[in-house]
């Protein structure tokens, strides 16, 4: 076989079907997010990124940033191991008290990414649990699906955000088996929320676990920045809270929050967090910094969401469509690949305006999209900017198609 005409022809597909994808090669400036140098075919750039999934620009704090500084200089770069095996340094154990706090669960633990955290996590509960079954929500992220393929065990999908079809599926198995309800607070796309409590008692009256992931409402929202669940006043319900120290606290890394024998359970048993290194010392301190600025300080949260409101009227007034949530994401949208990634690249080229199209597979076909993540630090001259551009680009479009 030709390996390398193989390879080359399924990326022509991709490309045909306007789905390849091609990175933004950015320097992000600390102290000056959301303002970046982009290095682009006609040399460098300054863009405003509009779709960061660092929300809160936790990523160049004051106080995250000499967390960092400091434990870098203390304890060196690299961890050194595997937690086992010398890795566990003390600001991994500190990190895991702050995380057990923050969600009022008796313990945490950490794993590499959000994406280990849910594959490790989901596979390891529901392939040593015996009979498990798993109920997963239809739109549940790629890393726990992962998981759940791992565990070889029965997996039935629920509607989405739908306990009344969680309720039928869970009333027609063996009330002994061990089951695990999974689902999202805040999904990424849409920007929509789950029905959190009315989960948690379908689960309940069924003896479910419940598994939630946080990911994208952690720092984000709650009176501490604990997410969806501790706004509802709900985190006591649920088994286990995921969530990432990437997005809102804007580092790096994963974690879960549970029961101290469920997390000794996943310690003592997950291969994806016995065999892999530790997170670097630097980064423990600085998402414990981000932590615990975020559990005292709401004027992020505030700030954000007096950006998201003034953004999404920018849009209105200038006629662009953008689908209506109770979330920080702004889906713009489009509804074809390469009208989407026409979009994006004439916002970048034309107007140093970065939104990454949003293509299969992340998001089904036909509801391609801009996805558009305003933080506290865009100004109302960059919400201006891109509303102005967008507002062009949507009636330059619309000429085109009438012609
Ligand atoms: C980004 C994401 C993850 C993975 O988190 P990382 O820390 O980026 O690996 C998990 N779940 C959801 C819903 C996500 O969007």
């Amino acid at each position: 076989m030709n390996y390398e005409a193989f390879f080359r022809a399924e990326l022509d597909g991709l490309r045909r079907a306007g789905n390849y994808r091609v990175f933004a090669d950015l320097r992000r400036h600390a102290g000056a997010f959301p303002h970046a140098t982009r290095l682009g075919p006609h040399g460098a750039t300054q863009v405003t990124v509009w779709c960061s999934n660092d929300y809160l620009g936790m990523g160049q704090h004051p106080a995250v940033l000499a967390a960092m500084h400091e434990a870098l200089d203390h304890y060196g770069a690299g961890a050194g191991g595997t937690r086992n095996i010398s890795g566990t340094s003390h600001a991994h154990v500190l990190l895991e008290q702050e995380l057990a706090d923050l969600h009022g669960k008796e313990a945490a633990l950490l794993f590499n990414s959000g994406y280990v955290s849910n594959w490790a996590t989901l596979s390891t509960l529901a392939a040593r649990l015996p009979g498990c079954i798993i109920l997963s929500d239809a739109l549940n992220h790629a890393s726990m699906i992962e998981g759940m393929r791992q565990s070889r065990v029965e997996t039935r999908v629920f509607a989405h955000n739908d306990p009344a079809d969680l309720a039928r599926r869970l009333a027609d198995l063996d009330p002994a088996r061990p089951k695990l309800v999974a689902f999202e607070s805040v999904y990424s796309m849409d920007g929509d929320i789950a029905p959190i409590a009315e989960l948690c008692d379908v689960a309940d009256a069924h003896g479910a676990m419940t598994y939630l992931d946080e990911v994208h409402a952690v720092g984000l929202y709650g009176p501490h920045g604990a997410g969806i669940a501790e706004r509802e006043g709900l985190s006591h319900r649920l088994t286990v809270i995921e969530g990432t120290l990437a997005k809102g606290f804007g580092v790096v890394g994963g974690y879960i929050a549970a029961s101290a024998a469920l997390c000794d359970f996943v310690r003592s048993f997950a291969s994806g967090f016995i065999f892999s290194t530790a997170l670097p010392p630097a980064v423990a301190a600085g998402a414990r910094a981000a932590i615990r600025h975020l559990r005292m300080s709401g004027a992020e949260r505030d700030r954000m969401q007096d950006r998201v409101a003034r953004v999404r009227a920018a849009l209105d007034a200038a006629g662009v469509p953008h689908l209506a949530n109770p979330s920080h994401i702004v889906p713009v949208m489009v509804g074809d690949a390469a009208r989407c990634r026409q979009i994006s690249d004439l916002l970048l080229e034309r107007y140093g305006i970065y939104v990454q199209p949003i293509n299969y597979p992340t998001v089904p076909r036909g509801t391609e999209r801009l996805r558009i993540t305003p933080s506290p630090l865009h100004s109302d001259a960059d919400i201006g900017h891109l509303a102005a551009a967008l507002a062009e680009i949507w009636a330059e479009q619309s000429q085109l198609r009438a012609a």
